[in-house]
């Protein structure tokens, strides 16, 4: 299917492998979706999984018809067309393919298989009162605040953080690609979790004021089955899951959709919930427009972009989040914030480290911040002869 589609729209979609399943390979496949997908522009990235969980089909049905709904509507619709030519759309519609294929081939004996398919016992067969670790539970983030470490238990979190080919899979692809924000497709529940609240403590997210307002205004949008109300909104836990170690350690607002109101619905209730989850994801992609900074670090003198860290010196605090960085080849960064005054910090080793204030209203703002590199720049002892004939003069 995903082949097809490529092979149908080479101008907007390239097809990739990113990885491949724990025990047995499968393929994990990947589209992008862009107006030049054969080339990494410097335009914002974004990604949108599904299928961490086996029998959680609805994520691989939205990913589907967001794809669908971007290629039929390219050069039709304004709204849609805008998006493919400004992002870098990567969709990634079964993260779990090793236990989707189980579960379809085993419906009757294991309908409700989660995991993927590690042979936790070495034995050579698929046991599945004891195989398989909770993908979602195999990040390298506060490690030991959530998955089981039993391995016959559904959330499993492995023997060790990534230890699993399918959460590297998508760690690789974001170290690579940079993206500014991702979605995860769950199943169920009708709510949307954001980061973060810190184990014990209960501690927000340094970027609590906008990944809340994103929550919230995708839940708005999002209604439940049956139009009972909408989405909730809640923040989810800081440890071993995707979301807190995409925005944790790779600076990517994840949110975490939990579709639906069963694993497996009825049919004529996935168009409902497809089509109603489609709308949450396109106030997302207008929200990466802004409120925000964009920006590009250059080397003063040569003008070649710049890796820096870039940091909000009233939001980050580095206890709790790893240091955000532009991007190495092209020294652009992205950070989506609510309107008002903010510091914006910039160093790199070699650098002289740079300041800027910037007024954030209701849109992207865009600055060029230049470092002054270290080399052949005299340092300026103090030379107490010098000190006291200045002295002297006065
Ligand atoms: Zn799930």
């Amino acid at each position: 299917m995903l082949k097809q589609t490529a092979a149908a729209y080479p101008h907007l979609v390239r097809r990739y492998q990113v990885g491949q399943s724990t025990c047995f390979g499968y393929p994990i496949w990947a589209l992008k979706i862009s107006d030049h997908p054969e080339i990494d522009e410097d335009e914002p990235a974004i990604l949108i999984d599904g299928m961490y969980h086996a029998r959680e089909p609805l994520g691989n049905e939205i990913c589907l018809a967001f794809i669908d709904y971007l290629l039929s509507n390219y050069g039709v619709e304004e709204k849609v067309t805008s998006l493919v030519n400004n992002y870098e759309i990567w969709i990634i519609p079964i993260l779990n393919p090793e236990g989707y294929k189980y579960l379809v081939d085993n419906n009757l004996s294991s309908p409700w298989w989660r995991k993927n398919l590690r042979d936790n016992n070495n034995n050579g067969l698929i046991d599945p009162d004891y195989d398989g670790v909770d993908l979602n539970r195999n990040y390298d983030f506060n490690w030991t605040r959530l998955g089981s470490t039993t391995p016959a238990s559904w959330t499993y979190q492995g023997p060790a953080p990534f230890t699993e080919k399918e959460t590297q899979a998508k760690r690789d692809l974001t170290l690579n690609e940079k993206f500014v924000a991702s979605v995860s497709y769950h199943s169920y529940g009708e709510v949307i979790l954001y980061q973060w609240s810190w184990p014990d403590s209960g501690l927000r997210a340094p970027d609590d004021d906008v990944t809340w307002t994103i929550a919230m205004q995708t839940a708005r949008r999002i209604p439940r089955l049956r139009r009972e109300g909408i989405y909730s909104f809640q923040r989810q836990t800081a440890a071993s899951q995707s979301g807190p170690w995409m925005y944790g350690v790779a600076g990517v607002l994840e949110f975490l959709v939990e579709t639906g109101t069963s694993f497996i619905p009825l049919g004529p209730e996935i168009q409902e919930i497809v089509t109603d989850n489609l709308q949450g994801l396109f106030y997302l992609f207008d929200r990466l427009k802004g409120p925000g900074v964009r920006g590009k670090i250059l080397d003063w003198k040569t003008k070649q972009p710049l890796e820096a860290v870039v940091s909000i010196i009233e939001k980050d605090d580095f206890r709790y989040i790893y240091p955000r960085r532009s991007h190495p080849q092209t020294g652009t960064f992205i950070r989506l914030l609510e309107p008002g005054e903010y510091t914006i910090k910039v160093s790199a080793p070699g650098y002289q480290s740079n300041w800027r204030k910037i007024q954030i209203k209701d849109k992207m703002e865009d600055v060029t911040l230049y470092l002054l590199s270290l080399e052949g720049v005299q340092p300026r002892f103090f030379n107490p002869e010098t000190w006291r004939k200045s002295g002297q003069k006065r």
